[in-house]
């Protein structure tokens, strides 16, 4: 089980400002003079603003907070922003930026209400845990028609639009943050915004409703949020020639399977199980044969049924009736629902031992009975599935009966794949009734909502993929941020730029990417092994990997990887298993047998995956294997993925979660420092604001604002043009540097302008 509280990753010291370094603004001469507003660091680690009462020798008299007077080393005091500048909305705008002048900004703002800050480019969330004002139709309207430009989500989903039209590029919102942090209802509160333009026929309306149904069946509640989805997920909004929202496409990720059959005390399996045995009717009860959650074996191993604030059964409603309006039919429904009875009731079957060997049979009682009833297949065939596997060895068919443990194992594997195929179907039913695109422009709007990184006491396979995933996005948001400003166009249009250097984490892709002998490639050569185990692979890593600047060994089946946002130490138990994730033949043939629609489905669907032809019987257990490793599998997700964003523009929304209580009002400065850090906001600001991120040529921008000169300038050129322009408007000179061919500005620079050219 993983630990309460993630560890706190331990940044490279290269991402850390420190005292004194002039990219933060110039701290080194800093004497602390009477009067003055500076920063000390309490006991504790968090910094306070005080007032310099006086100053003798090297040390300080500050006053803390109201009476409280502290005596500190002058050198160890940092200078605060002058009070005009208390809660900018952009830390752009601070002149000092330090971490202690970042986290006040912050902190001062969460203190009124004001969650959103941009940094930069970058929006930044701080969650509330509790209901702000800051959302609904007054709100959407006043971002709409641009009387409010304060930072919000509305603003970003706003700018994607406009750049959608303006540009005809697509666009996407990239929303990253720890589990917690406000990632999923920020996304929907970017769905909203969209969906409020309207679209016709309520498509709108549908696409907000995929919401309920994907948390029903993809999130629960785990120690450090109530309601933490288990799967990463990108919905792209399609746009019609009239700008209006025609349909959506969802693609989900990596959903953790292994909570269906196991989860940590306190946790809970995925919200469905709960809320269908809570609210379904009399009637559904009994067909389903449900019984009450503490009753089922793979609930009850959590001691954990219900969440604080939630009524799991009027959520079912909520479900049901979010089902109805994305055009999945009754009938379905009550399939799905069949499945996730089944799936629960699997839980319960067992088995006795029926010879010496330890070799099994299931019982048949309720349990099993029930199960068979609901895939609708015979107790034998359920039997033969769980209790024996069938083999080829040599040519010849043989049949090979299961311990109990190897059964148990086989039932739990079904379990998870029959839940694991019911998701994924799901999904399918939501694009096709999402994707009415009839007067599709091929424009789109994309919304990525994915697991942050995670380093935790003990990190498993999961972590691994999730980090690893982060990796990528991570070089995609530096790609974007910081290569671009710096490679290409500043040299070639002439401009002074002083490069700025940043944290590059190609060597760690490379760790996990490199071909035969990186992470990913090493474990998926152990899986094809019959005779490895965790520690061979562990060993392997060892041998092969050692060298590396990103990898460390440990002992036994530990291995360390040097991720962008810190260290994580993984374990490999269970790597292997996980990676291969073997449905035995057995179980697949089961599923093809049965009665109902949905098991068929699945089965077909998992027999194509593994390009194995149904008309084979049986074939040997290496035959098992031959299907894509997960590991493999999520690797090519994750490159179609970053293929599909790199064709668009992208907008950053990075999730803060102020406190590990999920309670308002709690601002933890060293927790929201180190996720600064992670998701390097830190980084950005210094870097937007040493460098000239928004450009145009000379013609675009003469084109697109010289009609608001006051003198008529139709005969000269477009420099001449852009530089009147630059001049009518008073555009600092240290704001904007005139390139061969483009214009360079600071962020914020052109917001003037286009705001006087949407009000001509
Ligand atoms: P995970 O990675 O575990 O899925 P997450 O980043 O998606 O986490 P959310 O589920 O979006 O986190 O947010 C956790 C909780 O924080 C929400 O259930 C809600 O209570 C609260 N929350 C987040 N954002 C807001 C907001 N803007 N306003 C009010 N409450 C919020
Ligand atoms: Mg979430």
């Amino acid at each position: 089980a993983a630990a309460a509280t993630p560890r706190r990753l331990s940044p490279t010291a290269a991402t850390s400002p420190t005292q004194g370094d002039a990219r933060w603004g110039d701290t080194s001469s800093y004497g602390a003079k009477k009067k003055h507003r500076v920063f000390c660091q309490l006991p504790n680690g968090d910094w306070a603003l005080c007032t310099v009462l006086k100053t003798s020798g090297d040390e300080s008299v500050l006053k803390v907070s109201e009476g409280k007077v502290l005596r500190l080393k002058t050198e160890s005091l940092q200078p605060a922003n002058p009070e005009i500048l208390d809660g900018v909305d952009d830390l752009m705008q601070l002149s000092y930026l330090s971490e202690p002048s970042v986290l006040y900004n912050l902190q001062y703002r969460y203190s009124q209400d004001m969650i959103y800050t941009k940094a930069g480019p970058v929006l930044v969330a701080v969650n509330p845990f509790k209901k702000v004002s800051l959302y609904g139709t007054e709100y959407i309207d006043a971002y709409r028609n641009k009387t409010m430009d304060s930072p919000h989500v509305y603003a970003i989903a706003d700018a994607a639009l406009r750049e959608m039209k303006r540009d005809e590029v697509n666009q996407s919102i990239i929303i990253s943050g720890e589990s917690g942090a406000g990632k999923t209802e920020t996304a929907k509160i970017a769905m909203q915004y969209l969906a409020s333009l309207g679209g016709g026929s309520g498509i709108e309306y549908e696409i907000l409703q995929t919401n309920p149904i994907l948390e029903a069946f993809g999130n629960a509640k785990t120690l450090r949020n109530d309601n933490s989805s288990r799967f990463g997920k990108l919905i792209e909004i399609h746009f019609s020639t009239t700008g209006r929202i025609c349909g959506a496409m969802i693609q989900t990720f990596l959903l953790e399977k292994s909570r269906v059959v196991q989860s940590a005390v306190g946790e809970r399996s995925y919200h469905i199980f709960y809320q269908l045995c809570a609210g379904a009717p009399a009637s559904l009860r009994e067909k389903l044969n449900l019984k009450k959650v503490d009753e089922f074996k793979y609930l009850k191993q959590s001691c954990c049924y219900s969440i604080a604030g939630v009524d799991d059964s009027q959520m079912f409603r909520t479900v049901t009736e979010a089902m109805n309006i994305v055009h999945i039919s009754k009938e379905d429904q009550e399939n799905v629902l069949a499945m996730v009875s089944a799936v629960l009731w699997l839980g319960d079957v067992s088995f006795t031992v029926i010879d010496n060997e330890n070799h099994v049979e299931i019982i048949v009682d309720e349990a099993s009975k029930t199960v068979a009833e609901l895939l609708g297949c015979s107790i034998e065939d359920l039997n033969l599935a769980l209790s024996k596997r069938h083999m080829k060895v040599n040519n010849e068919n043989i049949v090979q009966k299961l311990t109990l443990a190897q059964a148990t194992d086989a039932r739990d594997a079904l379990a998870k794949s029959v839940y694991a195929s019911l998701f994924e179907w799901l999904v399918e039913q939501i694009n096709k009734s999402l994707s009415v695109g009839k007067r599709r422009t091929g424009r789109s709007i994309s919304i990525l909502d994915i697991y942050g990184f995670e380093s935790f006491d003990k990190n498993s396979f999961e972590q691994f993929c999730i980090n690893y995933a982060n990796e990528r996005l991570q070089q995609h948001f530096n790609r974007h941020l910081f290569k671009l400003e710096q490679e290409q166009e500043y040299v070639e249009d002439g401009i002074d730029w002083a490069k700025v250097d940043f944290e590059d984490n190609q060597d760690c892709l490379n760790l996990f990417e490199k071909k035969p002998l990186g992470l990913l490639s090493l474990l998926d050569e152990e899986s094809t092994f019959p005779n490895a185990t965790d520690l061979t692979f562990a060993n392997k890593l060892k041998q092969h990997l050692n060298s590396n600047s990103c990898f460390r060994g440990e002992r036994g089946k530990a291995f360390a990887v040097r991720h962008y946002a810190g260290e994580v130490a993984y374990d490999s138990s269970g790597f292997l298993e996980k990676n291969r994730d073997l449905l035995h033949m057995d179980s697949i043939q089961l599923l093809a047998k049965c009665k109902s629609s949905l098991p068929q489905m699945f089965a077909s669907k998992m027999l194509a995956q593994s390009d194995i032809s149904i008309s084979v019987p049986y074939r040997s257990s290496a035959a098992d294997s031959q299907k894509l490793s997960v590991a493999m599998k999520f690797k090519g997700q994750l490159f179609q993925l970053m293929q599909r964003l790199e064709s668009t523009t992208p907008h950053f929304i990075r999730c803060i979660k102020p406190n590990n209580l999920q309670l308002p009002a709690i601002y933890e400065q060293g927790l929201v420092l180190q996720q600064l850090k992670c998701c390097g906001v830190l980084e950005v600001v210094r870097i937007s604001r040493s460098g000239y991120p928004t450009r145009m040529t000379h013609q675009k921008f003469a084109r697109r604002y010289g009609f608001l000169l006051l003198e008529d300038v139709a005969s000269q050129d477009p420099l001449s043009v852009s530089v009147a322009i630059l001049h009518q408007f008073n555009i600092l000179p240290e704001m904007y540097q005139v390139g061969y061919t483009k214009l360079f500005f600071r962020t914020g620079q052109i917001g003037k302008l286009e705001d006087t050219r949407n009000r001509t």
